[in-house]
């Protein structure tokens, strides 16, 4: 069991989470390992980690980042170096408590190659809460699978899942989604969360945007088909105007139509849609160059069985 955990400028919180993880982790009954990935904070972070990686009793292992690449990064970093079959994430800020790590690990066993979690009462703002709550009926939208909560780290994954992802190359990743595109049965449990008690968060409202954005670019290219549903919604709207302005100067003669603003509009909107489309039309193409340029690995075979005969036939012969 490897527990891998991003760390940005939390020296406050090291040592209580690195007590509390260690804890957590003697109850298993598997090996476990607790990997640090230090995401070049700023702080005495990386040396409090450095200095528990070399106490000997501990299985701690530090991932020192030469500068700040973001907390998925981090965790992928950390991905790179995990020996275990069964890996769990989870925040430094002990906003995921520690104490549920034999819970996930208890449901993991039950053969799930994924356990999301939600949090049960999250303590968090409402801007963030209500943002979260949005993105998440998106996701279940776009990807068909019901999962409650995206935003919370405390994830349990099986070994092919990650070593899925570490065949991923692509730059901007979003760990829970990428995950979810490689499982095959995933769960959810509720998780127990906690304020954050040292520090703030460490997602500013840029950084946040920039999150969401690696989110749904990580999800899908639908967001450019959508400029021609809006493009072709503009254009027929346009094109109705001018047919329902034809028919009104028709019916009640030329003082009605104000000197030509309506027709002016119909023209307007036509021609704005059509740009749109247009838009549209190079989106399809972006999307297809985004997808061949990211490159995913077209499938991962998980297990093939049976003996491959022909191999055999010919030895005998
Ligand atoms: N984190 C990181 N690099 C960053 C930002 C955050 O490694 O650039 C880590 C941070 O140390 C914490 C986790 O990611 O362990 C979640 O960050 P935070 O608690 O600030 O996010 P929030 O709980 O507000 O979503
Ligand atoms: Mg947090």
């Amino acid at each position: 069991m490897s527990v891998v955990i991003p760390v940005y400028n939390e020296q406050e919180s090291l040592p209580t989470l690195l007590k509390r993880t260690t804890a957590a982790c003697k109850h298993l009954t598997q090996p476990y390992e607790i990997i640090l990935v230090d995401d070049g904070s700023s702080d005495s972070s990386a040396e409090i980690l450095t200095a528990a990686a070399q106490q000997t009793e501990r299985q701690v292992i530090a991932v020192l980042l030469n500068r700040n690449y973001g907390q998925h990064s981090a965790i992928m970093a950390g991905f790179n170096e995990v020996t275990g079959d069964l890996i769990i994430t989870l925040d430094a800020d002990l906003q995921n408590p520690p104490e549920e790590i034999p819970r996930l690990v208890s449901v993991a066993e039950e053969g799930y190659d994924l356990v999301g979690t939600v949090r049960a009462n999250r303590q968090d703002s409402w801007f963030r809460k209500s943002g979260s709550r949005i993105i998440n009926m998106m996701i279940q939208r776009a990807t068909g699978k019901s999962m409650g909560d995206y935003g919370c780290m405390l994830r349990a994954y099986r070994r092919h899942i990650i070593d899925a992802m570490l065949n991923c190359h692509e730059r901007s990743t979003f760990i829970p989604i990428l995950a979810n595109t490689f499982a095959r049965r995933t769960t959810e449990i509720d998780v127990r969360h906690a304020e954050r008690e040292f520090g703030d968060s460490k997602y500013s409202l840029m950084k946040l945007i920039n999150l969401m954005y690696d989110l749904v670019t990580c999800l899908t290219t639908t967001p450019l088909r959508l400029l021609s549903v809006v493009g072709s919604i503009v254009a027929l709207s346009g094109f109705v105007l001018a047919l329902v302005l034809i028919a009104l100067r028709l019916l009640l003669g030329p003082e009605w139509a104000a000197g030509g603003v309506f027709t002016l509009f119909a023209v307007l909107f036509t021609f704005i849609g059509a740009q749109f489309v247009g838009m549209g039309l190079l989106g399809e193409y972006i999307g297809r160059i985004y997808t061949d340029v990211r490159a995913r690995p077209r499938y991962f075979v998980q297990k093939v069985v049976g003996e491959k005969q022909i191999h055999k036939i010919q030895e005998e012969e």
